[in-house]
């Protein structure tokens, strides 16, 4: 498996020489809204202030090292062109690369750190009161996957 640190290399050296289409413009302004509308749920829930206090206060981030490995060069791509500034520091030895001091520096995010919700979480929800988060999710994913199709074709 290619080391998290060239895909970095890679991503960021084509994002440089990117003269982004229109397109693309247009579907990651959507990425954000759409990653926007779920911060918003996460907050109303209260999910937001149970996972910061997870990870600060009681050192139980699900945010593994090992799980930056799951990121391609198109989605750390996206992540270039959403405004993140990626960085190959590791704050904690058995943290994910990404975990910053303020909890995940991505916007656009793969699959399995969209969907994971752990026992602690599905314990205290219902899984009606879930129920609008799914769907924000499914619509960020959606986006996701179909910018990383368009932007696949800048690493071939
Ligand atoms: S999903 Fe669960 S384990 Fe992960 S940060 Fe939130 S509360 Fe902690
Ligand atoms: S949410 Fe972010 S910090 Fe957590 S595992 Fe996923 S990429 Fe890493």
């Amino acid at each position: 498996m290619e080391d998290i640190s060239q895909k970095i290399l890679k991503a960021k050296g084509v994002y440089r020489s990117l003269e982004l289409p229109p397109e693309v413009k247009e579907a990651s302004t959507e990425l954000s809204k759409a990653i926007g509308r779920k911060a918003e749920i996460l907050r109303a829930l209260g999910l937001s202030e149970i996972c910061k206090r997870c990870d600060t206060e009681e050192g139980g981030s699900c945010c593994g090292r090992g799980i930056e490995n799951y990121y391609d060069e198109p989605l750390l791509l996206l992540n270039c062109i959403l405004g993140v500034s990626l960085h190959v520091k590791r704050r904690d030895k058995d943290s994910c690369l990404f975990l910053g001091t303020q909890g995940c520096i991505l916007m656009a995010r793969h699959t399995l750190c969209v969907n994971y919700l752990c026992e602690k979480i599905l314990n205290r929800f219902s899984p009606y009161s879930l129920m609008e988060l799914k769907e924000a999710e499914g619509r960020e994913l959606e986006y996701t996957f179909r910018l990383c199709e368009r932007l696949r074709r800048y690493f071939q």
